[in-house]
């Protein structure tokens, strides 16, 4: 397996300057409590506001409200946003990975629809796959959508939906066909309207106190043949290829970012120490390894390839990274994370040491990954 090493062209790092200006100009520290990688908060008039730019769906087509440019486009800006601490949870998901799911699955009616409100930063989503009963085994969903006139009635249960209680839509992976020996097939994507008739979404306190995760029941919803995802049946490879959007970039890396950054930034008598130096200099040298994989994930998809061995390869060694620089930044400097502490490294220390045991389950466990990678290098 080749990860080609990967360099910014003057063109990218000129973006990277204008997100930079962007944020030091519309956001600037102090101004905001940032928030630890994708589980910043939801703000939608900033979501709104990288929209005007050109920034939220950057690869979709002009026709659907993109700008026709490319993942490390997004890579770039992805970066600085989750440097900076930026609340981009209203439009992640929607971005990240709803959007290219439609442009390459979707109905003409679909894109149409869709995209161009994904672009403005208007609409949110939510993932729906997990189930009580199938996490690491996305197979085994139970979720069912029976055909009745005009489209499909969906039961069933889906569990830890990130933001289900605040988002518009959520796509919903379910079993449309008879079991048969291939649990692979007979499973289809639906996109359903998170404030349909039959449709519960039950809160789940996190670790932390927050409320983002989800149980959401489903009691014959009634699902429009116009909202089926692809072809029905094509479940398993279409949501295989959203998993793929998943891993690899940026959000995988840079969870913890912020920690180091305001450990320096507020506690400058720890860096003069010798083991300061040797720590810190092994998670910048770490940092600029994953950094250069991810990137070089971003450019294997600019070039039309599957990078899916490889992002999970990416995922895999990066979330356990970013639990160990927390790990770092413990030993470096004693304080105890406090919920409300009165310094931001208090603050932000609290939310990563309940947050770091989710880095490495949520978007597919490590021992998961582990397993995609030795069966895509044939050692399994
Ligand atoms: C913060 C966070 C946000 C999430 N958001 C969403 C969301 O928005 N939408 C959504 O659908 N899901 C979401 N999830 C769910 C997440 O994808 C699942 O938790 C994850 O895939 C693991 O599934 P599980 O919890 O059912 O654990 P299980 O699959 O029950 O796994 C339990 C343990 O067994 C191990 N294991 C399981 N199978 C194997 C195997 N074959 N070989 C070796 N080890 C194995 C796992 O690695 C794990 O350690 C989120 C999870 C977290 C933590």
């Amino acid at each position: 397996m080749l990860f080609a090493p990967a360099d910014l062209t003057e063109e990218e790092l000129e973006l990277q300057r204008e997100v930079r200006a962007f944020l030091a100009t519309e956001l600037p520290r102090g101004t905001f409590e940032p928030g630890l990688g994708m589980a910043a908060p939801r703000d939608r008039g900033f979501s709104a506001k990288l929209a005007e730019r050109g920034w939220l769906g950057m690869a979709i087509p002009v026709r659907y409200g993109g700008r026709d440019r490319s993942a490390v486009d997004r890579f770039v800006v992805s970066e600085e946003l989750l440097r900076w601490g930026a609340p981009v949870g209203h439009h992640w998901v929607a971005d990240r990975q709803t959007a290219p799911t439609i442009n390459r699955f979707g109905t003409e009616e679909q894109k149409q629809r869709f995209l161009p409100a994904i672009c403005r930063g208007e609409l949110s989503f939510a993932i729906g796959m997990s189930e009580p009963e199938a996490g690491s085994d996305l197979a085994a969903v139970r979720t069912r959508a029976s055909r009745v006139e005009g489209g499909w009635l969906l039961s069933g249960t889906k569990v830890w939906t990130s933001g289900a209680h605040v988002s518009d839509w959520f796509v919903v992976l379910c079993r449309t066909g008879e079991s048969t020996e291939d649990r692979h097939a007979g499973l289809s994507q639906l996109i359903v309207d998170l404030r349909a008739d039959g449709l519960t979404v039950r809160s789940i306190p996190f670790l932390s106190g927050h409320r983002d995760f989800n149980e959401v029941v489903l009691e014959e919803v009634f699902v429009p043949d116009e909202l089926v995802l692809g072809e029905i049946g094509g479940g398993w490879a279409q949501n295989t290829s959203e998993l793929a959007y998943e891993r690899g970039g940026p959000e995988r890396w840079l969870s913890t970012y912020l920690l180091v950054e305001e450990l320096m930034r507020a506690h400058e008598e720890v860096l003069g120490t010798e083991r300061a130096s040797i720590v810190l200099g092994e998670m910048v040298a770490s940092w600029w390894g994953l950094r250069r994989l991810s990137l070089s994930v971003a450019r294997m998809i600019d070039a039309a390839e599957a990078p899916a061995v490889q992002s999970a390869l990416v995922k895999e060694m990066a979330t356990r990274f970013e639990q160990d620089v927390l790990a770092c930044v413990q030993e470096l400097v004693a304080l105890e994370p406090v919920r409300d502490g009165d310094s931001l490294l208090e603050r932000i220390l609290f939310e990563a040491t309940l947050s770091a045991p989710s880095f490495t389950i949520r978007g597919g466990t490590n021992e998961i990954l582990r397993s995609v990678a030795a069966k895509g290098l044939g050692r399994l």
